[in-house]
């Protein structure tokens, strides 16, 4: 037994299809990866590479959940992500070989106060009030890779309250998902129990009290949130 002087904290985990939990270490995010929603943010996708940012693994919630409509903000979006998990870590990994440590897959979404971004944008501060906050990472259930394709295609979308809000293709992504694994290993040494969040297409928005968000990806899955 371990000599902490108080209670250490729970293990963030999500469910895995078939059974069994994937411990979350980290949560690392792709900002950018998608042409069309750095246009509709405002930026110039070939002017600028896609870069990362995080969230803490504890602001996970699991698939189906309430998520509380966070204090700060009155404009509260979403963006459907596809989500990589790491099974096997390492440091500077090739992009040919980014895919054997991957342990599975699912569909998450990225959370954001977007005016608190826009602040932080304006201001040059942190990211961190519009994207770690608590309550801000839905993730469905967790496929294992060997079940699946490997996820360079198929069709990415979100809707809220029925009516489609985000819908792409995940072939759309400015760097697939070999060149994310790549590139954010230049930056972090990977370990089993990281999560990375791909990104988003376009067509990001507000949601409200009460708003049902579903999100799906073909071959992959599904999650589904409430704004309580
Ligand atoms: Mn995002």
């Amino acid at each position: 037994m371990a000599d902490y002087v108080i209670a250490p904290p729970l293990q963030a985990a999500i469910p895995v299809a078939g059974g069994g939990l994937f411990p979350v270490r980290r949560i690392y995010c792709v900002g950018r990866n998608y042409a069309e929603h750095a246009r509709e943010m405002g930026h110039d996708p070939d002017a600028e590479p896609p870069f990362f940012f995080g969230k803490p693994a504890d602001a996970v919630v699991v698939d189906g959940a309430d998520v509380p409509y966070p204090t700060k903000t009155e404009n509260f979006h979403h963006e459907i992500e596809l989500v990589a998990a790491i099974g096997i870590g390492g440091k500077d990994i090739a992009v040919a070989d980014a895919f054997n440590h991957v342990w599975g897959y699912a569909v998450g979404i990225d959370l954001t106060r977007r005016d608190l971004q826009a602040w932080a944008k304006k201001a040059a501060k942190p990211w961190e009030v519009a994207k770690g906050f608590d309550h801000s990472a839905p993730i469905g259930t967790m496929v294992r890779a060997e079940t699946v394709a490997t996820p360079l295609s198929g069709a990415i979308e979100l809707r809220v309250n029925g009516e489609t809000r985000q819908s792409a293709d995940i072939s759309d992504m400015i760097w697939d998902l070999p060149h994310v694994i790549a590139e954010l290993s230049k930056y972090f040494e990977l370990y089993p129990g990281d999560l990375i969040m791909t990104g988003t297409p376009a067509g990001v928005g507000a949601v409200v009290k009460g708003d049902r968000l579903e999100g799906a990806i073909a071959g992959i899955g599904t999650v589904e949130a409430r704004i309580a």
